[in-house]
């Protein structure tokens, strides 16, 4: 079947995945395949901008590829590559740093945030952090990016940039992307406060085994309000009961929804009853995982792969781009 064209979606190498990062993004990865060329990106470089040390990175990197791979990102269809393996985005990541001002850079509220986070280290790559993106984005020509809500500023700033290139040298070399607004549930951590990330520790890995699954999951947070077994509890203020609209058949999420409101179910039963779901709709992605772990080689070569077929659209889309500056 013919493809509606190219998307691009890149992430950090944060090791590991969790369930935050598998319903916010790889399960629409997955899906996109079907309608779209899709590329996907590990982007290392990115990491660079804030990481204290890099020992972990080349780990990080294999464990991210791995539960990408394991959930049904297909790469004989889509491209999957690690960013710096393609050194072309970091010449079309110094083009574009010509054409955008400054001022721009660091009104972003995104920029504000790092700066929050890293006060230490406000260095150079941080504030051109949207730029390197952007250069991710175009030196595929890609057609559409998926994007959560709060990454919209970015986007735009992808298209602005891509106009104000394509103005300056007269040329429409390079192509605007499209946004793909997509529908995420929001995934609270364990905590049930914030949003589930591996840095709060307060996230759930997809590779942890059903035993280890449990285990955390009985560690939620539920309704502060219910104390005892006997407190009528409201799941509405509850992530154990969000996680079970995700995870549980319709007849459980109704069934919590009224036992949890006349105290007919406990806390302890309603969080086993979450992870045997959970470990249930994560059975096959754990079992192609440890497959695919047997042979790690594959997980490079798949990488390596990637990278080369990458490499071929960069190339094209530079050569493209050298002419249309004027270079020699
Ligand atoms: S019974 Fe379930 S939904 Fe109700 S408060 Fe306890 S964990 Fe939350």
């Amino acid at each position: 079947m013919a493809k509606k064209g190219r998307v691009f979606s890149g992430a950090r190498p944060t090791g590991r995945q969790h369930l935050g990062n598998y319903l916010g993004a790889i399960k629409n990865y997955v899906a996109l395949q079907d309608e779209y060329d899709c590329i996907y990106c590990i982007v290392d470089v990115h990491a660079l901008t804030t990481v204290d040390t890099t020992a972990d990175l080349k780990q990080n990197t294999y464990e991210m590829a791995l539960d990408w791979l394991a959930a049904g990102i297909r790469p004989d269809e889509s491209i999957v590559f690690i960013q710096s393996q393609v050194p072309q985005v970091m010449e079309l990541h110094t083009f574009l740093s010509m054409v955008t001002p400054l001022g721009k850079l660091t009104d972003l509220p995104t920029f504000k945030d790092k700066v929050r986070e890293h006060p230490h280290n406000v260095n150079l790559g941080l504030v051109g952090y949207p730029v390197l993106m952007t250069a991710d984005i175009v030196l595929y020509k890609t057609d559409l990016v998926p994007v959560g809500i709060d990454q919209q500023p970015h986007i735009e700033f992808a298209r602005e940039t891509v106009r104000s290139f394509n103005y300056r040298y007269n040329t429409n070399v390079l192509v605007e992307p499209a946004m793909k607004v997509t529908e995420v549930p929001k995934v609270l951590g364990t905590d049930g406060q914030q949003k589930m990330s591996k840095s709060l520790n307060n996230h759930i890995e997809l590779a942890l085994t059903p035993e280890e699954t449990q285990k955390v999951v009985m560690t939620m947070v539920t309704d502060p309000q219910r104390i005892r077994r006997s407190d009528p509890g409201d799941p509405d203020v509850c992530n154990v009961f969000t996680m079970h609209k995700i995870f549980s058949s319709a007849q459980e999420v109704a069934m919590v929804n009224t036992e949890c409101r006349r105290a007919g179910i406990g806390c302890v039963d309603c969080k086993k009853l979450l992870a045997k779901n959970i470990n249930a709709h994560l059975a096959p992605l754990r079992e192609k995982r440890n497959e695919l772990a047997q042979r790690p080689d594959e997980i490079w070569d798949v990488l390596k792969d990637g990278g080369n077929r990458a490499r071929v659209i960069a190339e094209q889309t530079m050569s493209e781009v050298r002419e249309a500056i004027g270079l020699a």
